[in-house]
């Protein structure tokens, strides 16, 4: 009998399950469920639509016929609400029910709201989805004035959205610099430059203390310093809310995301799940991971859709990825390679003024960032990959202008 297999979200993470799983059980009936009402979509480039530099439907890439080609049953506008996993069943919020004998959770996270008063009146923007993107879009056309909270990588995409469409921006953060988990203050003032260029004025050691409005409107920012910033639009990205409530009162164990073993199975039997909601166990780092990039949702998808066709546990694939994630808004690149999270790390700025940093996770190399140039982040990635072990090493050799091929082949000798 043909296999039932039920994919929560299509997402990259989803879509790609889908299709891996038609390549590997061309018996299977596969449904894939998602919330949104558009088919798979390149999240990355919302930013771009924002922006103004793409068009809805550059984004668009997979469309009905897709499906249908690859014998996909997809349901939009859908929302999962319920799982019972003895009875193998998914349960929508319209009611309708579907059996599996595997499923896939590819339901990613939801950007989280700032809890101040007036936190989520009109004008203040979030940023998750296309629609999100042509609203922003929109705000930030009409926008004279603006604020951006959050020092992270979405955040940094609103504040140029905001910036470039004119609006006077203010970038409140709540350190002395920007990204504050993956570079130091000199590589902060690299991108500071490139934000100012762009319109953006960086305010650090700043809180939201709460919005003020007019006809439900946003119309300014208060901070924590009593400073008040006048804005028509805010844009807020402090991080996501995953999305798994539809597993209360399952045995599918929740930690921040889902968690999974390195083959991407939760703790329940034939229940698989990946993308931004899986909190994997990482083989590269030796301990539980959680990512949010394009890149590794991606290669999630495809592992956890050919384990989930896999006859015996002994075939199953891990995962296994130094993950990429740029931004290239400025006449510069930042790049982060693998993982910020370590427990020591060393900085260069160059002669020419760019930036590296490399963290060390017990002696081993597990992340790099770029900004300015990223010529050496191939090398360094190749060489997180062989996960060495730097205790008897120079580590300073991983922040040479070039790092030296010969290490490398150093490394990778058996
Ligand atoms: C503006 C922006 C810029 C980004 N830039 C970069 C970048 O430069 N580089 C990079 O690598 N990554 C970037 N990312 C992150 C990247 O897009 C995500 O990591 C990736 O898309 C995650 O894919 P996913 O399939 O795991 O989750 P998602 O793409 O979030 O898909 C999950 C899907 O599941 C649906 N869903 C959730 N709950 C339910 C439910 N109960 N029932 C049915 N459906 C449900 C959701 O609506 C969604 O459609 C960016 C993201 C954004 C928003």
């Amino acid at each position: 009998m043909a296999r039932e297999y039920v994919i929560i979200g299509d997402g990259i993470a989803g879509a790609t399950a889908a299709t891996e799983i038609r390549e590997s059980d061309p018996d299977g009936h596969i449904t894939v469920i998602t919330d949104e009402s558009d088919l798979l979509y390149n999240r990355v480039a919302t930013k771009d639509l924002a922006k103004g530099d793409k068009e809805r439907q550059d984004l668009l890439m997979h469309d009905r016929d897709f499906y249908r080609k690859h014998d996909i049953d997809v349901r939009t506008n859908t929302r999962v609400t319920q799982i019972d996993e003895d009875s193998k069943r998914v349960g929508c919020h319209d009611g309708s029910r579907y059996s599996f004998d595997k499923m896939l959770i590819a339901s990613g996270g939801t950007p989280r709201r700032l809890p101040v008063p007036n936190g989520d009146v009109h004008g203040i923007h979030t940023f998750w989805t296309i629609n999100d993107a042509e609203r922003i879009k929109k705000a930030a056309k009409e926008a004279d004035s603006a604020v951006v909270i959050g020092a992270g990588l979405l955040g940094i995409d609103l504040a140029v959205i905001l910036g470039t469409h004119g609006a006077d921006t203010k970038y409140l953060m709540r350190g002395d610099r920007w990204w504050r988990q993956g570079i130091s203050k000199e590589g902060s003032e690299i991108v500071e430059k490139g934000l100012a260029e762009l319109g953006v004025e960086c305010v650090f050691h700043e809180e939201v203390e709460r919005f003020n409005t007019r006809d439900e409107h946003v119309t300014e920012c208060v901070g924590s310093s009593g400073k008040v910033y006048p804005c028509d639009a805010a844009g807020v990205a402090i991080g996501l809310h995953y999305n798994h409530e539809f597993l209360r009162g399952t045995r599918v164990k929740i930690g921040e995301g889902i968690l999974t073993d390195e083959y991407m199975r939760t703790s329940v039997r034939d229940i698989y799940a990946a993308g931004d909601i899986a909190q994997y166990y990482d083989v590269i780092l030796d301990r539980v991971n959680q990512n949010g990039s394009w890149a590794s949702a991606k290669e999630q998808g495809a592992i956890a859709g050919r384990n989930m066709t896999k006859a015996t546990d002994e075939d199953l694939e891990e995962f296994e990825l130094v993950d990429t994630y740029s931004i290239n808004h400025f006449d510069f690149f930042i790049m982060s390679v693998g993982s910020v999270l370590g427990s020591e790390k060393i900085d260069r700025v160059y002669d020419d003024g760019d930036y590296r940093r490399v963290i060390f996770f017990r002696d081993k190399p597990v992340g790099a960032v770029f900004v300015g140039d990223v010529s050496q982040a191939g090398i360094l990635r190749k060489i997180i990959a062989q996960k060495p072990d730097f205790s008897e090493l120079d580590k300073d050799r991983l922040l040479a202008e070039s790092v030296d091929p010969a290490l490398l082949k150093e490394l990778m000798a058996p």
